[in-house]
């Protein structure tokens, strides 16, 4: 009796004690897991020092939800940003955008060739119907000059022009299609000139303390010419040629401009350094390229402001961001962004331009949505520095480097 009595009593101990186990060893699934031992408090981002803005390749890490709370109720509004001097970093990092990899830059103006043919049709293809008339009158000849002007190749390269083609047409004799296609290629390969360096100067310099700094770019031009979107552009054009990028959003006054450059270099991995809004131009452009030297960059981009109604201000304003970001080094390349759809006006932004800062190159934007191509001719005499890149549309990789014959077989096609 008493071993039956053991027995029964062993037998409900085993039981409880594997039913214990099964249910301890359930109870554990639905625990979460054990916090950290180190930690005492929340990690709550300093303003000091925020999370930073991902590096060139590099996948930022999104802030946990609680972060994002904590860095909300700490509240880091950009206008709390120091007044004086802009920090690189922003204070919340968004999450990461994916990042994009731009199209090369070799044959991008080949690529764009339709755009340009349909807005510069009455130039190129104008101009040889004329030339293909049976009778080279004086009336015709007229005809030419005006297609000329009215494509705002200027007075004075247009009489050359036409004077040129007089001359060469009268020695021809015989004008087969053939012949006065290959005439007129020349000539217009003349005039817009095939000897120019007309790649972006982006090679390093020599820092002022003798140490090897990254390249240095300032774009130039009035608000509404493109000029935040073609640095945005530029950037995508270095990046896909392989180099890295810092963008400097030193256009203070128009309000989106500094979003609007961080947006373009996300999206191929570029930091933004930014200030707040109405912040000093010129303090911004130093940052970035101390950022720039910082983080071993190739190319520094500076987007700069472009009022031009208050011209004074404007010079004195270009000149100081310049004269600023030559305490770090040299500045290798001040493009002028000009729109081509405001001819005259256009050459006359162009004069202003020149006379604050040294112009080495012009982008030239906007030639789909015109017949007026000959501008390039046209500002290239007025400034005395080649067309270096040009834009042909709104989408990310609708800028191309020039290349006067794809230009000018794009016209005559
Ligand atoms: P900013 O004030 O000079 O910085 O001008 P934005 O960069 O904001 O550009 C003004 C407008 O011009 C935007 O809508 C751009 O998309 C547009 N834009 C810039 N470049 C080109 C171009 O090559 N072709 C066309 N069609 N639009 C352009």
């Amino acid at each position: 009796m008493e071993t039956v009595i053991l027995a029964v009593v062993i037998a409900v101990v085993v039981l409880g004690a594997i039913s214990g186990l099964v249910v301890s060893g359930r109870k554990k699934k639905q625990l979460p897991p054990s916090p950290p031992a180190a930690p005492s408090a929340p990690a709550t981002p300093s303003v000091t020092a925020p999370p930073a803005e991902p590096h060139v390749g590099e996948e930022a890490e999104a802030p946990s939800d609680e972060e994002r709370r904590t860095i909300e109720e700490v509240g880091l509004p950009e206008a709390e940003a120091p007044a004086a001097v802009a920090e690189p970093e922003a204070p919340a990092a968004p999450p990461a955008p994916a990042i994009e990899v731009p199209e090369p830059t070799a044959g991008r103006l080949v690529r764009l060739r339709a755009r340009l043919s349909r807005s510069q049709n009455t130039l190129g293809k104008g101009l040889l119907t004329l030339l293909s008339r049976e009778h080279l009158d004086d009336e015709t000849w007229e005809e030419i000059e005006d297609t000329l002007l009215t494509a705002d190749v200027g007075v004075t390269p247009t009489q050359e022009l036409v004077d040129r083609l007089r001359e060469r047409v009268k020695v021809l004799g015989t004008r087969t299609p053939e012949d006065l296609r290959a005439l007129l290629r020349e000539e217009l390969l003349a005039l817009i000139g095939t000897d120019a360096d007309r790649s972006v100067h982006t090679h390093n310099g020599i820092g002022t303390n003798g140490d090897e700094i990254p390249g240095v770019v300032m774009v130039v031009g009035v608000n509404g010419t493109g000029k935040t979107t073609t640095t945005g552009k530029l950037a995508r054009v270095l990046v896909a040629d392989g180099k890295s990028v810092v963008l400097g959003a030193a256009d203070t006054f128009r309000a989106a401009a500094a979003d609007q450059l961080q947006t373009w270099g996300e999206r191929v991995g570029a930091r933004t350094v930014r200030g707040p809004e109405g912040g000093d131009p010129a303090s911004i452009a130093f940052d970035a390229v101390k950022e720039g030297i910082a983080e071993a960059a190739d190319v520094v981009l500076i987007d700069t402001a472009g009022r031009l109604h208050t011209k004074t201000g404007l010079m004195d304003e270009l000149g100081k961001v310049k004269r600023v970001v030559e305490k770090h080094g040299p500045v290798g390349e001040v493009l002028l962004v000009l729109d081509a759809t405001t001819g005259q006006n256009g050459l006359v932004q162009a004069r202003v331009f020149a006379e604050v800062v040294d112009i080495t190159g012009v982008v030239l934007t906007k030639l789909d949505g015109t017949a007026k191509g000959g501008i390039i001719v046209a500002v290239q005499r007025e400034l005395g520095v080649p067309v270096k890149l040009v834009g042909l549309g709104e989408g990310a990789d609708d800028l191309a480097p020039f290349e006067p014959e794809a230009f000018v077989d794009a016209l005559i096609g």
